[in-house]
């Protein structure tokens, strides 16, 4: 193949190859296991929504959209900001609809980053985050979580930040740990940002997924936050519907319009048809979110005690779809290794959270697994890891 003599994957995607989710869905295919692997529910979301969908399709909503969204998408984006978190928008120009939080992420790096500056955000990291961050010319600078409760270290936050910091990206309720960001972390941070000038970015995917009664602090609440911050969200988790990828940034005109810019020339604009749906979607009563995080902070407590059954430490995530495990206890320490014969083993599918970390030796014994199944399957796979302990 004619490459200008340049070895092809060794630029700025150099080392991410394929994401850990294909690679373990992949495995869970080929192997017929129980794929707890990646984050996606095996019931979809409410029929009512998936009908708006059918009838977006049917009365023709089927070519391009404007390219912010549609105005009743819109609409209720920033409505549901100020019904759950008293955020103000306004709809026109403080709202842009996206392919997913995915999209978002990436076009917001891409947008707000220039080649050489630099990112603070959190390890563990969603993969996408590292690899937009270089598409974006930018670098990473991390702060390690380490179980069991990953709280946020002060020192090592302050030393992440420099003259160069562009961005702080944070991810709450955070996946793969399930943490929920306190008050006061977010305080800490938000405080660095504003003392350095630097913009946030906030994926808050899982904003309706936290357990126990907990709260969930978007940043953009905190005092001076809103007008540096870009938040991110979607509609695939809080409402089951993972393949729609319909998600939205919102915050103040200007970095909106940066993120727009950005937007356009990604996919330019995105699902039609759903847009209706989800705009319906988020208006839903407040029974639907209730019973939604309700259900899900049930299977948590499900899968937790299947995975103490098996004799892993269990990680109890405040938030999400997932729950990390230490698999140290069964006499083992190497996450990645365990994932690729835990088909074999258990027919059961995880993720090694190592793949989330720099920091190899902080990641390399945890493993995520996912609780976003029906009760039955969540059963099938404990009681298949329950033979890990013989
Ligand atoms: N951020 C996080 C933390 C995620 O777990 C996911 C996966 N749902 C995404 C972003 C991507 O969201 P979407 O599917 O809406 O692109
Ligand atoms: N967010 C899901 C997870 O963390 C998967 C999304 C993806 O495959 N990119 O498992």
């Amino acid at each position: 193949m004619a490459t200008t003599g340049r070895p092809l994957g060794s630029g700025r995607l150099g080392g991410f190859g394929t994401t850990i989710f294909t690679e373990m869905s992949a495995l869970a295919t080929r192997t017929g296991a129980i794929n707890l692997g990646q984050g996606f529910p095996d019931t979809d979301g409410p029929a009512e929504i998936i009908e708006a969908a059918v009838a977006a399709l049917r009365a023709g909503r089927n070519q391009y959209p404007p390219g912010p969204g549609i105005p009743e998408l819109r609409r209720a984006i920033a409505d549901h900001q100020r019904r759950f978190h008293g955020i103000e928008l306004d709809p026109d120009g403080e709202v842009l609809v996206t392919t997913g939080a995915t999209e978002a992420i990436a076009a917001a790096l891409l947008a707000l980053c220039e080649p050489g500056d630099e990112v603070v955000t959190f390890e563990p990291y969603y993969d996408s985050y590292a690899a937009c961050i270089a598409m974006a010319g930018a670098t990473r600078r991390l702060v390690t979580l380490r179980p069991p409760d990953y709280a946020v270290d002060p020192d090592a936050l302050a030393a992440a930040f420099s003259p160069r910091t562009r961005a702080v990206l944070l991810n709450t309720p955070h996946n793969p740990t399930g943490k929920v960001f306190t008050r006061a972390e977010l305080e800490l941070i938000a405080q660095h940002a504003r003392e350095r000038d630097v913009i946030a970015i906030t994926d808050e995917v899982y904003e309706h997924l936290t357990f126990d009664g907990r709260e969930h602090v978007p940043l953009a609440t905190l005092p001076g936050m809103a007008e540096r911050t870009v938040t991110i969200s979607s509609s695939g988790k809080t409402f089951s519907l993972t393949g729609w990828k319909i998600g939205w940034a919102t915050g103040p005109r200007a970095l909106v319009a940066a993120v727009q810019t950005a937007k356009q020339f990604l996919t330019y604009v995105s699902g039609a048809p759903f847009q209706p749906a989800i705009a319906h979607a988020l208006g839903l009563p407040d029974a639907y979110f209730e019973s939604f995080r309700a259900g899900l902070e049930a299977k948590r407590d499900r899968l937790c005690a299947g995975l103490e059954a098996a004799g892993l430490e269990v990680f109890r995530p405040a938030g999400t779809y997932f729950v990390t495990t230490d698999i140290r206890p069964l006499g083992e320490d190497d996450g990645h290794a365990f994932c690729l014969a835990l088909p074999e083993r258990a027919g059961v599918v995880a993720v090694p959270t190592v793949v989330f970390y720099d920091d190899k030796a902080v990641g390399r014994p945890l493993v995520r697994f996912t609780f976003c199944k029906r009760d039955e399957v969540i059963d099938e796979a404990a009681s298949r890891l329950a033979g890990l302990r013989g």
